[in-house]
């Protein structure tokens, strides 16, 4: 299990992104990844090694933004490769970073493929952004796509999930792995661990097992 960053905010959020990685950096790891919300489209970078890899690919094209997540990645399933970095996307509308272990990924992998979805990586975590679609493309708002993903979820999560037809809203979700969100000015933010959000904000609200957050650039709203 290792480390999340979200941010939604009135500015780029990509510098507290990398700047949250950074400070995640004393977990072990062994990939990084970024995915923000640029002009209408969701843009991700991913690299295997350390951070300073994932920064030295964002100097080459950079992740410009108002709402994005990040992930280190500590591999549980599937080894540590570009394509099972986090984020994960999917039909290039959902991204998610996750931080545990579903226990159930192979059932939900086999009636995913059966309706259509593909997979692009190895990880347990895929299943959860094809689920999230899944329940959007049945009418469900991001809220209650997440909502009604996580009750088929077993095993443990702490999530950041973004929709590009969403893109004033960071959702949030955690069972099991640790989530708390930074509470800034004109922006809010999420992480796996406080440290990351330090230079941004000292004020943090702790989630709780089976709570769903709903963050905006200027309110946020729990629904457990
Ligand atoms: N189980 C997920 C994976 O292997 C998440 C690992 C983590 O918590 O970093 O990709």
């Amino acid at each position: 299990m290792c480390g999340i960053v979200g941010a939604i905010a009135n500015r780029d959020v990509s510098p507290v992104l990398l700047e949250g990685l950074r400070r995640l950096e004393y977990r072990g790891y062994d990939s990084a990844g970024m995915a923000v919300l640029t002009n209408g489209s969701i843009d991700r970078v991913r690299r295997t090694g350390k951070v300073s890899e994932l920064s030295a690919a964002l100097d080459q094209s950079a992740l410009i933004g108002e709402l994005g997540i990040a992930h280190t990645r500590w591999a549980t399933h599937g080894i540590p490769a570009e394509n099972n970095a986090h984020p994960h996307i999917c039909n290039d509308r959902v991204a998610i970073v996750h931080n545990g272990i579903i226990e159930n990924f192979e059932e939900l992998k086999a009636k995913q493929s059966k309706q259509g979805f593909s997979f692009t990586s190895d990880t347990d975590t895929e299943v959860i952004a094809h689920q999230i679609v899944f329940y959007l493309d049945q009418g469900s708002s991001l809220n209650e796509a997440v909502s009604k993903t996580i009750k088929d979820l077993k095993g443990a999560y702490a999530l950041g999930v973004i929709d590009k037809n969403d893109p004033d809203k960071l959702i949030a979700a955690r069972s099991g792995s640790p989530l708390v969100i930074g509470i800034g000015v004109k922006g809010n933010f999420i992480a796996s661990d406080v440290q990351a959000l330090l230079k941004e904000t000292q004020e943090f609200i702790f989630l709780e097992n089976g709570d769903i957050a709903e963050i905006t650039r200027d309110a946020i709203n729990i629904l457990d």
